[in-house]
């Protein structure tokens, strides 16, 4: 009946709906799936951050509209977290936005940055919501394939330079989700130098930028001399601190594409609920014992999931930062048809690569997000279908 419009019909499908979908019919029909599939973390959020919502809930003044743009004590929280976690200074009034989960900022940033056929570098495979901002704003994509021989970074040398000059807008993600792969100091040094050449304005999702193994801590992009002169880094409390159905996140960075941001929030959103904010700043502000934790926790995970592969003969290689594994699919198979087959034959739910970009066709990702004892069940019931031996 209605004409909707070409922005939405360019939007293509939540990728994940589909998956959680089948997921929930084999469940309903009495199946025990071990569902690794979509990025949800299973364990709960702190309780001393809950415990301060709960107390923050009380307060009237959070019962009115937060001031616009965010709490200056989140702000100057975020600031803190930032000298404290990766030793970068942030100006608490002109570098932070206060974001819905870092969802909204990804999305929102091609509004602010690209006019309707203007050029972003993507990379590929990657997180699907950079395409779906892009869509909205009608512009145009270059893909960056993440290739395994180049430990999953884009090889800025092999995209010719008419590209590098037309594109405006640059999405990178370290720790990689889908690939799990991390990047060095030395790469994002690399990447400014690129950028400020070609006049591209860097976004960095860091949204697993607490989440790395073997004890190496993520680099922060703005650890990089000038990175803030030309890009922003998008951070999360969604993984950090379990706390995905709260919507915290914010972007940090260059003083003028923050300031964009913070425009298109204004008219969105005014801010988020301040005691979610209150809580937030508790969590910035804590000793970070629970992310040490987390990050133990997760680790014990990957090294249960990776041995129990590894002992039904499939020799994969243990994800370096994130919570998920990438996993080349075996001889016969595409992203696709294995993904099926793992959730028909041994009800273990999978993300097939190629939902994440033409450049992910071949792989699997494995969520890190059940017990070490499920992960290990899922490994044992994909050995059952004998592929490996
Ligand atoms: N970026 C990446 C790479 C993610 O994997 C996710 C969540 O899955 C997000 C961003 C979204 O984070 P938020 O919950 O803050 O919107």
């Amino acid at each position: 009946q209605f004409a909707f419009s070409d922005s939405l019909n360019r939007l293509p499908q939540q990728f994940f709906a589909q998956l959680v979908q089948k997921v929930n019919k084999l469940t309903d029909e009495g199946h025990d799936v071990i569902n690794l599939g979509q990025g949800n973390p299973d364990l709960s959020t702190p309780n001393y951050i809950v415990e301060e919502l709960k107390v923050a809930a009380e307060n009237p003044d959070h019962h009115k509209y937060s001031p616009f743009r965010g709490q200056p004590f989140l702000k100057q929280a975020i600031a803190d977290f930032y000298k404290q976690t990766y030793d970068v200074d942030i100006d608490p009034a002109s570098e932070v936005a206060v974001l819905f989960g870092a969802k909204t900022g990804l999305v929102e940033i091609s509004q602010c940055l690209l006019n309707p056929g203007d050029l972003a570098l993507l990379p590929d495979p990657g997180y699907p919501d950079y395409l779906s901002g892009i869509a909205l704003a009608n512009a145009r994509t270059s893909m960056m394939p993440l290739k395994k021989e180049n430990n999953f970074l884009p090889d800025y040398l092999a995209i010719p330079d008419d590209i590098k000059n037309q594109a405006k807008l640059m999405f990178l993600n370290y720790p990689n989700n889908p690939t799990s792969a991390m990047a060095s100091q030395t790469f994002f040094d690399d990447t400014v130098k690129m950028a400020k050449k070609h006049r591209l304005c860097v976004v960095h999702d860091f949204a697993y930028g607490a989440i790395g193994y073997d004890g190496k801590k993520p680099q922060s992009f703005l650890q990089s001399a000038g990175a803030k002169d030309i890009g922003v880094e998008m951070y999360t409390l969604s993984k950090t601190y379990n706390m995905a159905g709260w919507r915290v996140g914010f972007a940090v960075g260059n003083a003028s594409v923050i300031e964009s941001l913070n425009l298109i929030q204004d008219h969105l959103y005014v801010s988020l609920f301040g005691a979610i904010q209150q809580a937030a700043q508790k969590a910035l502000l804590s000793d970070q014992r629970d992310v040490t934790h987390l990050v133990e926790t997760y680790e014990r995970r990957r090294n249960a999931l990776i041995n129990s592969l590894h002992a039904i003969g499939w020799r994969v290689e243990p994800p370096q930062g994130t919570f998920f594994a990438w996993l080349p699919v075996p001889e016969g198979y595409t992203s696709e048809t294995f993904a099926k087959c793992l959730l028909q034959e041994a009800h273990v739910a999978v993300a097939p690569g190629n939902g994440f970009g033409e450049a992910g066709e071949g792989y699997i990702r494995v969520g890190l997000l059940a017990s070490e004892k499920r992960l290990e069940e899922a490994a044992k019931r994909i050995g059952k279908l004998n592929l490996f031996r």
